[in-house]
């Protein structure tokens, strides 16, 4: 692809978002990962941004855009505060995107307003107890009745859930058909049988709230089916094999901000009677950073390109995805190495980084799960 470079617009949009992550962000992420708290007051400088509404039509309350300008604007975000960021993903390409691109006129027109203009947040329900690798096989059930579904089981993992106006939570109406069988919903958070617990104790992106939700008969009009029953499976596919390019972003936030606090650390710790930045071990390191890091950044905006141009894509953000986190876990672990012993200490930013990082690997399909996609599409397209 030739336009990997940003246009004039995305470099307006990248300038903003930074500007705001290294004055609103960064300076309570700390605080925020302690006290394990979401903020609001960080939801709504976000949504005054108008990045909840990225990738939406203006027309429908959006701020317009693709993935790309997702991308960016959650590189900035995570490299700010990663819990920010969670939260923000979470929202604009699970929860929003889902209804925005297979919700029915009315859904969207009832929803996505509300959504994209940050007045309510999204949260994304699939992963249950029983796992989260293997969705087709969930457990929560969907029965219609009398025009509404009565909804019983339980999720786990899901962020947003006790802050979110409205959940796209995935149910089976019949387990025999497998994937087949399920159903993507809109569900209410005010709903009657519906419960959120917070779940608390993460390693990391502790600034973000994740959630426990039990449903116990739980009434959704027909009207909150969301496509058609039996297609939830798709939907859902779809929607993470390209919130996969977002997450990739995320993950370059993450070491973006790692790399620059120890390229500051490094010209400043002494050793030996000069800076430790002078030592080539530390300067091999520094390299090997700034390689993932450009890597990973220049494969999740090809994804992204990709995405927006209606180009086949997904094994392009399930590389990009294996590649970003693997690689935020790397450049975290090495930007604790490069601060020594006060990288070890909560003083220290890279302590929450690397802490931070950890989960990119696991969520929106583990790094085993991208593997197993990336080769099943690479014997696909190379067969003897
Ligand atoms: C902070 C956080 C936020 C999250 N937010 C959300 C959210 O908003 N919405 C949501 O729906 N989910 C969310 N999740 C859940 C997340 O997507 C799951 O944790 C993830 O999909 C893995 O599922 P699991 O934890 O059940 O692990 P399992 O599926 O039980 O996997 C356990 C291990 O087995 C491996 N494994 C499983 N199957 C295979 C296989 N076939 N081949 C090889 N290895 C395999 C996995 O890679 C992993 O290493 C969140 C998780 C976390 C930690």
């Amino acid at each position: 692809m030739t336009d990997l470079l940003l246009t004039e617009d995305e470099r307006m949009l990248q300038a903003t978002v930074r500007r705001f992550a290294d004055r609103e962000l960064a300076p309570r992420a700390r605080e925020a990962d302690e006290r394990e708290e979401f903020s609001w007051d960080v939801w709504k400088g976000m949504a005054a941004l108008g990045l909840p509404g990225i990738g939406v039509d203006p027309a429908l309350g959006g701020s317009g855009g693709g993935y790309r300008q997702m991308a960016i604007a959650e590189e900035e975000v995570a490299r700010g505060d990663a819990s920010a960021s969670v939260t923000l993903v979470a929202h604009m390409s699970l929860g929003v995107q889902t209804i925005y691109q297979f919700g029915s006129e009315e859904q969207k027109s009832r929803y996505v307003p509300l959504l994209a203009g940050g007045d309510g947040i999204a949260a994304w329900a699939l992963t249950e107890p029983g796992g989260g690798s293997d969705a087709a096989a969930l457990r929560t059930t969907a029965a219609l009745e009398d025009g509404l579904y009565h909804l019983n089981g339980s999720k786990t993992f899901i962020t947003n859930a006790d802050v979110a106006r409205a959940i796209v939570l995935f149910a089976t109406l019949d387990r025999s058909q497998g994937s087949r069988g399920i159903a993507a919903f809109i569900v209410d958070t005010d709903a009657p049988g519906l419960t959120i617990h917070k779940q608390h104790g993460k390693m990391g992106m502790r600034g973000s709230t994740t959630t426990e939700v039990t449903l116990e008969d739980v009434r959704v009009p027909a009207e909150n089916l969301i496509g058609e029953e039996g297609k939830g499976f798709r939907y859902a596919m779809d929607i993470l094999d390209s919130s996969r390019i977002v997450i990739a972003a995320q993950c370059v936030g993450i070491a973006q901000a790692a790399l620059e606090a120890a390229l500051s650390y490094a010209q400043q710790r002494q050793s030996f009677g000069r800076p430790i930045a002078q030592h080539q071990a530390i300067q091999f390191m520094l390299a090997d950073m700034a390689t993932d890091v450009y890597a990973s950044r220049v494969a999740t905006m090809h994804a992204a390109t990709l995405k927006d141009n209606g180009i086949p894509y997904i094994n392009e953000a399930s590389m990009a995805k294996l590649l970003a986190s693997e690689a935020a876990v790397r450049v975290t672990s090495k930007a604790l190495q490069v601060h020594g012993g006060y990288g070890y200490f909560k003083e220290s930013p890279v302590e929450r980084y690397f802490r931070d990082a950890r989960v990119t690997t696991i969520y929106e399909g583990t790094s085993e799960v991208q593997r197993l996609i990336i080769a099943r599409q690479i014997l696909a397209q190379y067969q003897v």
